[in-house]
């Protein structure tokens, strides 16, 4: 054999030239309301397609959907001591049944002061990435290594929207925490901190889905659950003191990317929260195209891009939250994201809802800033 080549024939200059041909085909190209509103409800639709959400929820029957249920398991325990100023936090163990094959357990954190004190709704907090799941995001700190990604990524936003008075559901996503697949299943901090995404893309693409899509069934059906609760799982509920027909929804990173699409899918969620998941698909996802299986939806680059995504959202009250340093946000920084950005302001100000919209700019690298918990109430008046 030859000496080693030093010269590469790859793909990515061709995959470039493939995208600019061929992307956002579907972005709004009209200009009042009520073409926009058209343009909404006909790709949300194209979106629940080419997740595979519509083929996820194809099939009701009762043997694939028994009906729902939550399953405290053990008592609550006190969260961590929390910050100075803020409440107690009661945390309990809950199962709850997606399907009839699927269980996703989760941390339902309940603000440990009366119920007159206890802010309204409930808020669904998504985990991203190396956090073990549910841990980091519910400020789970037993275990040395998921601490010190707590602190790292400032990752217990679930726990601190609990400390300012909600109830707050913490879920594993698909392949993370106690839902990770064999690959990467044991106690071994590097395992602990490992996800399955790519084990489950590869066995949701070839039949019709996608990671997005599944994510996003789970949450909707607990979503659906919740706010057709009753007896028992109604009586839970109201022990919390928690409104299911307030739901808003909160990720960084990986669960910033749960927290679009499921927000993009669905019209009933009071507010979404999205940190460290907002740029243009081409530099963020084409250029850096390491990252993680989970991103990548059959198909999508063709209808959409993310700025697109975010504007099926519109009207509804959104935080998005962005650091100048994020090398996720690809080579051109933050032009990337102002780019998006832009997009969805526009889709704001056609329906005359600018102040429902933040863009929240923070310095540093990939990190989730507390601040976009301040601004909550300011996109929701
Ligand atoms: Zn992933």
């Amino acid at each position: 054999m030859s000496e080693v080549s030093q010269i590469y024939y790859d793909s990515l200059r061709g995959m470039l030239s493939r995208f600019d041909e061929r992307a956002r085909r579907d972005r709004f190209r009209l200009s009042g309301l009520s073409d926009f509103k058209s343009w909404q409800e006909r790709e949300r639709k194209v979106l629940t397609g080419l997740i595979g959400l519509d083929r996820l929820q194809e099939d009701s029957g009762e043997e694939r959907y028994p009906a729902g249920r939550l399953e405290i398991v053990g008592e609550g325990c006190s969260a961590e001591a929390p910050r100075p100023g803020s409440n107690p936090v009661i945390r309990y163990k809950c199962l709850f049944r997606v399907d009839g094959y699927t269980v996703m357990p989760m941390y339902i954190l309940v603000p440990g002061v009366e119920q007159e004190d206890r802010k309204k709704g409930i808020w669904i907090a998504l985990a991203g990435h190396q956090g073990a799941g549910k841990e980091s995001v519910a400020g789970v700190r037993d275990i040395p290594a998921i601490s010190e990604r707590i602190d790292f990524f400032n990752y217990d936003y679930g726990l601190q929207l609990a400390e300012r008075g909600y109830t707050v559901i913490c879920p594993d996503p698909r392949g993370f925490g106690e839902r990770r697949d064999a690959a990467v299943q044991g106690d071994e901090p590097e395992r602990l901190l490992a996800c399955s995404c790519r084990n489950v893309s590869n066995m949701a693409i070839p039949l019709g889905f996608s990671v997005i899509g599944l994510c996003t069934f789970d949450i909707c059906r607990l979503m659906d659950h919740l706010k057709r609760a009753s007896g028992g799982d109604r009586d839970i509920l109201n022990s919390f003191g928690a409104d299911p027909g307030d739901i808003s929804v909160i990720g960084f990173s990986g669960g910033g990317m749960q927290a679009l699409y499921l927000s993009a899918v669905r019209r009933d969620i009071s507010r979404t929260v999205i940190s460290g998941y907002m740029y243009g698909f081409r530099d963020s996802l084409l250029i850096l195209n390491n990252n993680c299986s989970c991103n990548y939806v059959p198909g999508l680059w063709e209808h959409l891009d993310m700025g697109d995504i975010a504007s099926l959202i519109a009207p509804g009250p959104l935080v998005i939250q962005s650091c100048g340093d994020d090398r996720l946000n690809g080579p051109r920084g933050l032009e990337n994201v102002y780019e998006q950005t832009e997009i969805i302001r526009r889709a704001y100000g056609l329906y005359g809802a600018e102040e429902r919209f933040r863009h929240d700019i923070r310095p540093g690298g990939h990190h989730f800033h507390s601040e976009c918990l301040d601004m909550i109430d300011d996109v929701t008046l």
